[in-house]
């Protein structure tokens, strides 16, 4: 018995440390040498064979090895983790010499470059930058500006009716109407309104149903042409540059009057006449001229004590001016060849 106890103690402690090789084999041996249904068990079990006196003898020599066993066990326990652990870390080591990955930035649209540039040299004169809804009353996109259900104007701009009285807005000028009759009768007024508007037109390469707008508004006690004609020169030369000529033609809006077509000598020839002015030296700009006196009544306002200007612009013409693009489209395409131009 003694002899058997002593090579099982042998066999287990080589079994551990020369032949378990992860935490799994490890437990194993110790399910096989001192588990439930394990060698030693099995001795302890067979002990009723032995002579009373030799019990004890016996006993205590299976729970010396046990013990011996069990030490080792806890021993080769030990290593085996570290092992697992200098290994896991050996696995997870972080190369600093790999190339990182390149995240490509994005930027601003040149329609929203340009935009900001316009509003900022607004917003320097102190004009205040306001919003409204792109789907709008047929009462604030016409009838407010002075163009009635049956004004021969409306026929111009054939607009996107949602319903008789809904469309998608045709020009931003509904903005000017809504903030004058939102603030109290003859209160000065110094404002933009950039936005989206629409139109049934062609798509092509100076045409879209959709496009951007501008639109200003000053009222005050004595403004006069002088004001619009000072206020957009210069910003017509802080847009472009000092030197751009500027001039005035007369025209005609239902909601101004007089009204003007303003013209800058042309970006492309400086004047002297080439394709893109069409010879003539000039571009036209935009569109302005002294709030008609039954608008400002509309919108409660006294043209006898107020008068104001307006002003509408597109953006896509500036950005086209200023980046020298000639066809509307490449703003909408989303090509990103293009758009990193800029
Ligand atoms: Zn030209």
């Amino acid at each position: 018995m003694e002899e058997k106890i002593a090579k099982l103690r042998e066999q287990a402690a080589e079994l551990i440390q020369q032949k378990a090789s992860s935490l799994s084999e490890l437990d194993d041996i110790r399910i096989r040498f001192l588990g439930k249904k394990g060698e030693f068990t099995s001795i302890l079990r067979s002990m009723g064979a032995l002579a009373k006196e030799d019990r004890p003898k016996v006993g205590k020599i299976i729970n010396e090895a046990k013990a011996q066993i069990e030490e080792l066990i806890a021993e080769k326990n030990k290593e085996l983790k570290a092992q697992a652990l200098a290994d896991k870390i050996a696995g997870e080591k972080i190369d600093v010499t790999l190339p990182g990955r390149n995240v490509p930035m994005g930027h601003l649209h040149p329609l929203t470059l340009t935009l900001e540039r316009i509003k900022d040299i607004f917003v320097h004169m102190g004009f205040s930058v306001e919003e409204g809804p792109e789907i709008e009353r047929d009462y604030f996109n016409f009838e407010a500006l002075n163009l009635p259900k049956d004004h021969p104007a409306r026929d111009m701009q054939d607009s996107f009716y949602i319903t008789d009285e809904i469309l998608m807005r045709s020009q931003t000028s509904p903005v000017q109407a809504r903030t004058m009759q939102g603030n109290e009768p003859n209160a000065p007024i110094r404002m933009i309104a950039p936005g989206r508007v629409y139109r049934r037109d062609e798509y092509d390469a100076t045409h879209s149903p959709m496009f951007t707008q501008v639109e200003g508004l000053v009222i005050d006690k004595g403004i006069s042409l002088a004001d619009l004609k000072g206020t957009l020169e210069l910003f017509l030369h802080q847009i472009f540059n000092e030197n751009v000529g500027v001039r005035f033609r007369p025209s005609f809006f239902p909601f101004t009057e007089p009204s003007a077509e303003v013209d800058i000598s042309c970006v492309m020839c400086h004047g002297k006449g080439c394709r893109v002015c069409k010879g003539t030296g000039w571009l036209e700009i935009l569109g302005a001229g002294m709030v008609h006196p039954h608008v400002l009544e509309m919108s409660g306002y006294d043209p006898k004590k107020v008068s104001g200007f307006a002003f509408g612009l597109g953006v896509e013409r500036i950005a086209m001016l200023s980046y020298g693009i000639d066809d509307l489209r490449l703003f909408y395409d989303n090509d990103i060849r293009f758009l990193s131009q800029f």
